[in-house]
């Protein structure tokens, strides 16, 4: 049997069957928006007769080097004169003509990347003909000049600036400001004159033959999928490259002829903030393309209420059938010709992180769809988008004040940005990439070959534009603020500069937006990470919870970080690095002493000097916690860390002694004597500590074996703390961990230590706290031998940043400034093993390690504390693995609640559902 190439819009059982059914392939094969378009006309949507080349046909196109595949053209004959018949028009008929449009349509909507050709089918007698039918030479004129250009532009890639160009003499001419002022004259030699830069540039005529035109506007579409712009949008967004567009040919409607008739853009729902309530933008006597280019200053879709209101309840009506038949929140376009409403598109819309959340809750308790599926719904990125930045309310309230509020536009994408202004993408993405300046992208409007800049800038700023402009779709998508539509911004592309009033703004100077509210500040507005109060996304975070089999626990080393993390939904603390509290001023003499002295009283001194602090920090963990467990991970760096770099003190040490040749006086003298003595010591102790490889060297165990009065201090600062708090009704669960382990048996002489401590504190305490030893996996043999070590070891943790480092032998420190970043451009490694977990080597040890452990005990408790205990991925993998928990940062535990849930529901559900 030959291929069918082409499916008319009342076809769709037959792709169906195609494709064996399923509705994804079915998607793949006629593209999104041919797929909708016939999905609505099977449900009886009112969508004018058309039909879709498939994406088959595309591939076959591209790969016979640009050729049609054999029968797609008399298919594509035989279709038109269904739409004929359907129609009761005919194409090229000079009496009757059937007019259409010709539009891309991939798999996954591409906002913007391929561009639509209206009204194909008109020439110099169609035109005639379509006057004497509508009486109206106005409007078939306006159509003609707007197929010419939009030929020139999308088919032919000309520049638009010389259309523009005839357009605004026109309008100066006829001493008008606006295109629906023009009249049938001026539209007439507007249109010769557009045929006559059409010849200038193309060096052809503009093409009279209908079919011609057609055969051309769907080779320009196929030809696009390998356009610059759509590979730079397929990369940015994950899209696979040999998918291939559709071409859907559907029969023109008018929203320009008549007061009676409208265009415009809606979603079902509010795309900002996920309220349920049509939203949208139209235009009165106007054609498609008028409301998306954000020339003419559109209504908002509820005016349409009182000026169509018989056009809008049908409106209304068929947005919710759209919405309970696709089950998720619609992005429409319509056309009302002479009263009569007609859909010409809808795809699930894009919406902002608030949104999805708010609608995937509302879906649920509607009944729509289930809490699994509202759950799989919101992407983990989204919930990060949750904490991203916003302006201070103090900095924006005193901005205001001091008059740095430049302007006020439309909230199309949440979140605070601050950034030097760049006029243009290019500059946009050097600017950033190259210079690692943070960039606001500013911009009359943006374009598809904008998107590079786009993704490449902190946030977007337009002066034109709504809310289903590219610039708010495609910020959206990518989760960067903007705000767009700001009128009161004259941007001077050719000065690079932009006024407000009197206030001037040149490229390079600094702003701030608010994309959560819509305001334009001049210079740097301080940010802040807002708490997740939202109740939508409490609501999701708390059905995730009931379906995720992962606990979720975070890393945190001081009690404020402890408190965020039990708010955003922290179950424990996975670990908490006590080092990082000897940094602070008031305890690095300690440490430091500690490090420096051979004599044992004055290690004593120092350890017990420490000791309190260490107590207050622990004690602050364990209320924070109350009721939940608390993994300590005992001192792990190597010493040297504590103290000095050799070369900082050989430099202070040099202007020391240059400092006692120029001595005034004995005293001073000696005062500098004596700090040349302490640093000379220091130095020679650094020196002493000095390993060539001290990642490999004496830390973690080691350290803690090598210094026992070390870790028993930490030990009974542990236990101090746990019986203090547990006399005060605190509900502690301490686990203490030993990290760096590589053999059970420095385990067994590290227990053999600590655990007397931990005893005799009870004892002194008259208490029994509930606590657990364990220890880290953080080096392949301690994996391997698992089994050996849980002897030992009541819980591992596997920490998967040494783990990485140890398994594939790369420095964590420096890998990722040199060759790793270079590897896995040239596609070495598929990504970076240091961001998520590398699953057939890493991850196959921790399986071992998982094995091995709970076949000596099944109820072993098991977790990752690395950095990928916050990745999505790396979440999936611990999932299955069966470990117990996963702990990242206090920020990313409500991704990792939804991750969790992901990676449960995931198996269990099937995408298609
Ligand atoms: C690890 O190695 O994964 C870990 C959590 O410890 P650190 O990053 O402190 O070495
Ligand atoms: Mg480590």
């Amino acid at each position: 049997m030959t291929k069918k190439w082409v499916y008319r819009f009342d076809e769709v059982e037959q792709a169906e069957k195609h494709v064996d059914g399923e509705w994804e392939k079915v998607r793949a094969l006629l593209g999104g928006k041919g797929a909708n378009l016939a999905e609505m006309t099977r449900i009886g949507a009112p969508v004018p007769p058309g039909f879709t080349m498939t994406t088959e046909a595309c591939n076959a196109y591209l790969n016979a080097g640009e050729k049609f595949p054999e029968g797609m053209w008399e298919e594509v004959l035989q279709a038109l004169k269904a739409v004929e018949s359907a129609t009761d028009k005919k194409f090229g008929d000079a009496n009757n003509p059937l007019l259409v449009s010709c539009r891309s349509g991939a798999k996954f909507s591409m906002p913007g990347m391929m561009d639509t050709v209206l009204n194909i089918g008109l020439n110099e007698e169609t035109a005639k003909g379509m006057i004497k039918l509508t009486g109206d030479d106005r409007f078939v004129y306006d159509l003609y000049r707007r197929l010419v250009q939009m030929f020139g532009s999308v088919v032919m890639n000309m520049p638009d600036e010389p259309f523009e160009e005839v357009l605004t003499k026109a309008r100066e001419k006829a001493g008008v400001e606006s295109d629906s002022d023009l009249t049938a004259d001026d539209w007439g030699k507007v249109t010769e004159e557009f045929k006559t830069i059409y010849k200038t540039h193309t060096k052809q005529d503009f093409p009279t033959d209908p079919y011609e035109q057609l055969k051309l506007a769907t080779e320009a579409v196929f030809k696009s999928w390998n356009g610059k712009r759509a590979i730079d949008y397929r990369n940015a967004a994950g899209i696979r490259h040999d998918l291939g567009t559709a071409v859907n040919i559907c029969t023109m409607v008018f929203g320009n002829m008549g007061t009676d008739s409208a265009t415009g853009v809606a979603m079902t729902r509010n795309a900002s903030t996920g309220e349920k309530h049509i939203e949208g933008d139209y235009l009165m006597n106007a054609q498609g393309e008028d409301v998306v280019a954000g020339i003419r200053l559109t209504k908002d879709i509820q005016k349409l209420k009182q000026e169509l209101p018989e056009a809008y309840g049908e409106f209304e009506q068929i947005c919710e059938t759209l919405e309970n038949h696709y089950r998720d929140m619609q992005d429409v376009e319509f056309t009302i010709e002479r009263s009569k409403l007609w859909m010409l598109q809808t795809r699930d819309g894009k919406r902002t992180a608030q949104s999805a959340v708010r609608i995937a809750v509302d879906m649920a308790e509607e009944g729509l769809i289930t809490r699994e599926e509202a759950v799989l719904r919101v992407t983990p990125e989204q919930v990060d988008f949750f904490l991203h930045p916003q302006f201070e309310s103090e900095a924006k309230k005193s901005a205001k004040n001091s008059g740095d509020m430049l302007a006020t536009g439309l909230n199309v994408s949440p979140g605070a940005a601050v950034g030097i202004v760049a006029f243009d993408a290019d500059l946009a993405e050097t600017w950033a990439k190259d210079d690692g300046k943070q960039v606001i992208m500013v911009r009359p409007e943006t374009r598809p070959d904008d998107v590079h800049g786009m993704l490449a800038a902190e946030g977007i700023l337009t002066s034109r534009g709504g809310r289903t402009s590219h610039a708010a779709l495609v910020a959206r998508q990518f989760g960067k603020p903007a705000v767009v539509g700001v009128s009161a911004l004259k941007i001077d592309l050719d000065s690079r500069q932009m006024k407000v009033g009197d206030n001037v703004v040149k490229e390079g100077d600094w702003i701030s937006i608010d994309g959560t509210v819509g305001e334009v500040y001049r210079d740097q507005l301080k940010t802040m990470v807002p708490d997740i109060k939202d109740p939508w996304l409490l609501k999701l975070l708390s059905w995730a919870d009931d379906f995720r089999k992962l606990g979720v626990w975070a890393n945190a080393d001081y009690p404020q970080d402890a408190k965020r993390a039990r708010e955003y939904g922290a179950e424990g603390i996975g670990l908490c690095r006590t080092e990082h509290m000897f940094f602070e001023t008031e305890r690095l003499p300690h440490i430091q002493k500690m490090i420096m002295t051979d004599v044992s009283q004055e290690r004593q001194d120092a350890l017990e000097a420490l000791l309190p602090y260490q107590r207050e920090d622990f004690a602050g963990l364990f209320r924070a916690m109350d009721g939940l467990p608390v993994i300590i991970r005992l001192i792990d760096p190597p010493l040297h860390e504590f103290l000095p770099a050799p070369l900082d003190l050989m430099r202070e040490l040099t202007d020391l002694k240059i400092s006692l040749e120029r001595a005034k006086n004995s005293s001073e003298g000696d005062a500098l004597s004596k700090q040349i003595q302490s640093k000379e010591d220091l130095l020679k102790r650094a020196q002493s500590l000095h390993e060539d490889n001290p990642m490999l060297g004496l830390r973690g165990v080691r350290l803690g074996i090598h210094i026992p009065e070390l870790t028993t201090m930490q030990v009974r600062a542990i236990f101090e703390a746990a019986c203090i708090v547990a006399k005060e009704g605190v509900d502690v669960h301490p686990e203490v961990m030993i990290p760096l382990t590589s053999h059970f048996n420095e385990l067994k002489v590290q227990r053999g230590v600590l655990e007397p401590e931990a005893k005799s504190v009870m004892d002194e305490y008259g208490i029994n706290v509930d606590y657990k030893f364990g220890t880290m996996i953080e080096i392949p043999r301690a994996a391997l031998t698992a089994d050996q070590i849980v002897d030992y070891a009541e819980f591992i943790s596997f920490g998967t940043n040494d783990l990485t480092q140890t398994t594939y032998g790369i420095s964590r420190d420096d890998a990722e400034a040199g060759f790793l970043i270079e590897y896995i451009g040239n596609g070495i490694l598929p990504n970076n093993p240091f961001a998520t977990i590398d699953r057939d080597g890493v991850g196959e040890l921790m399986r071992i390690a998982v094995t091995k452990g709970r076949a000596k005990n099944p109820d072993l408790e098991c977790g990752i504390c690395g950095e990928h205990g916050g990745d999505p991925e790396s979440i999936l993998l611990c999932h299955e693995l069966g470990l117990t928990y996963v702990s990242c940062s206090p920020f990313r535990v409500p991704i990792a609640r939804l991750a969790a849930a992901h990676a449960t529901l995931q198996g269990s559900m099937t995408k298609d559902q």
